[in-house]
């Protein structure tokens, strides 16, 4: 009894001394140390500087601390991965049966812990569980789409009417700044990283300072998978220290950019200095269309999962709903009973729907936002806001709001919220309904509901949005393609095109003639007769 007691005592110390996390089988020692990856290790900040993660859900408990890169650091990574491009170190660039193999042994990686990265996603990203453990299963699925094109980067060739030959060569962009948001932290990076690499390029990574963890389980998984040291190099630190010097820096050749708009802007005006290639995934305000004749049913589904999911925390997710006026009050009812069913709690809990936002700044922006709704005088239709009490009480915990009849024009209707906030807007004519679809800045989702499929294809035809889905939402395949219109991005993702993003295309003008005497030189200059 008295060495039983010893035990448990010891088991209470620990736990004051080594907090843990725990789901099922799965344990996670908080803090975890998030270490740089530079040249395959895990190292240190050259400055010793760190900084750290708190649990969106209960943000008394600080679950990660992480290295922060020093300007040093930052210069080594890019370094590296500069010589392993510029030289062909380990035959990175050349041979694509090994850069293929990489890339599917990391997709069978992070396929296999799975169950337990998405333990991570979900504490530190705030993401639900059943969520989580998709969206780990989907970055697998990148890494093996890509690793399935890593030996298909086909040129072209054309025998031109002159008998000579064009051979088109596509080869890889060179060396690759990922920087990569939070919201989905695992499948925005994979998007980048997969892609880049199976064309042959080498990568420098500043993932989110909100998921360091998940950043840590991808370069683990391509470690583990054989990676060679120096093909990618990940680096920590503030957007506006570390991930702008890195966008900046003068070696590196692309920058792949998943974020803001307005950081977006600033990173394309830096790029023209020296007329970087970017890539740019931006904001959203994205309108679902709910036409007259509608299941409505439908339609309250795809609105609730493409609009809520992530705590509407997505960049494709529904924030405007346009519908038609006669099944506007149909349609708002069934709309705030389904998003009021919604359990909203910790998530790690198997039956949480939506978690918390992921920060406090995130927080007072999005209740900005409903104050400012509120305070506009647009109407509620369901009343929702900061959640208080229990758990709530100690994490970001906001519940949806839905506001109705809301001018298309205001703020509600214009600005990228990134929260559990919906504006509802009634329409009247197809025409009037496209207008408002496109009358904002953005230009990167929508849906259209209606059972016309002639209305279906001609109203997609006149979004201007780089997806459009027809009765559904956010569905996203990884053969498809992800990208923006207009201030949403430049630029795609996914898919083959995905792939072109990170390949330059040169022409090599072959002469098979061998003659002295070429018409086209002899058209412009007589160099026969000198
Ligand atoms: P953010 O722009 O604040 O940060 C994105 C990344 O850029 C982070 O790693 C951040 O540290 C870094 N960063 C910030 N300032 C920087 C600067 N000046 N120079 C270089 N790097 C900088 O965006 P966020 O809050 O992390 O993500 C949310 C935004 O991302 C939303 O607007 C959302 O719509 C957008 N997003 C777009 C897509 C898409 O595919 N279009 C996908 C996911 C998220």
């Amino acid at each position: 009894m008295g060495i039983k007691r010893q035990y448990l005592l010891i088991g209470v110390l620990l736990s004051i001394l080594m907090p843990t996390v725990s789901y099922g089988k799965f344990t996670i020692e908080i803090p975890v140390r998030v270490k740089l990856f530079i040249d395959g290790e895990e190292v240190s900040s050259s400055k010793g500087k760190t900084f750290t993660r708190e649990n969106p859900a209960q943000f008394d408990q600080t679950i990660a601390v992480i290295e922060e890169a020093s300007t040093d650091d930052l210069n080594r990574a890019v370094d590296l991965a500069r010589e392993v491009f510029d030289k062909d170190k380990y035959g990175w660039v050349t041979n694509y049966r090994q850069r293929l193999r990489i890339l599917y042994k990391t997709a069978e990686i992070l396929r296999e812990e799975a169950e337990r990265i998405a333990v991570t996603v979900a504490l530190e990203n705030g993401m639900p569980i059943r969520q989580a453990r998709a969206h780990v299963l989907a970055a697998a699925e990148i890494f093996e789409f890509y690793a399935g094109l890593a030996d298909k980067v086909y040129g072209d060739s054309i025998v031109l009417s002159n008998g000579n030959v064009s051979l088109i060569f596509k080869e890889p962009v060179g060396v690759v700044a990922a920087v990569s948001p939070w919201n989905f932290p695992m499948t925005q990076a994979a998007r980048k990283i997969a892609p880049a690499l199976a064309a042959g390029c080498t990568v420098v990574w500043k993932p989110a300072s909100y998921t360091p963890m998940s950043a840590m389980e991808i370069y683990r998984a391509l470690a583990k998978a054989g990676l060679p040291k120096g093909v990618v190099n990940v680096i920590y630190g503030p957007g506006a220290t570390v991930g702008n010097e890195l966008v900046r820096h003068p070696r590196i050749d692309y920058v792949s950019f998943t974020g803001e708009t307005t950081t977006g802007k600033l990173i394309m005006q830096q790029a023209a200095a020296s007329i970087k290639r970017i890539g740019l995934e931006l904001g959203g305000k994205n309108p679902g269309i709910v036409f007259d004749d509608a299941s409505i049913e439908e339609a309250v589904r795809a609105i609730v999962f493409g609009g809520l999911r992530n705590t509407g925390q997505a960049c494709g997710a529904i924030s405007r709903v346009l519908v038609h006026e006669s099944v506007h009050e149909k349609l708002v009812n069934r709309l705030a009973e389904v998003a009021k069913g919604l359990v909203i709690g910790y998530p790690l809990d198997d039956n949480t729907d939506m978690g918390p936002l992921v920060s406090k700044a995130q927080e007072e922006k999005v209740l900005g936002y409903i104050d400012f709704g509120k305070k506009a005088g647009f109407k509620v239709a369901l009343d929702g806001g900061k959640l208080s009490g229990g758990i709530y009480d100690k994490g970001y915990f906001v519940s949806p709001v839905i506001f109705d009849d809301v001018d298309p024009k205001s703020r509600l209707a214009q600005e990228e919220i990134f929260g559990p906030v919906i504006a509802v807007i009634p329409f009247k004519t197809e025409q009037e309904a496209i207008e408002i679809a496109n009358n904002v800045i953005y230009g990167l989702t929508a849906s259209i509901f209606t059972k016309d499929p002639a209305r279906a294809l001609r109203v997609a035809r006149k979004l201007q949005a780089g997806t459009v889905w027809i009765n559904d939402a956010y569905t996203q395949p990884t053969e498809g393609i992800w990208g923006g219109y207009k201030q949403s991005g430049i630029g795609r993702e996914l898919g083959l095109y995905g792939l072109e993003e990170f390949l330059e295309i040169k022409q090599v003008y072959v002469d098979t003639t061998g003659s002295l005497d070429r018409p086209h030189w002899r058209t412009v200059m007589k160099i026969d007769k000198l």
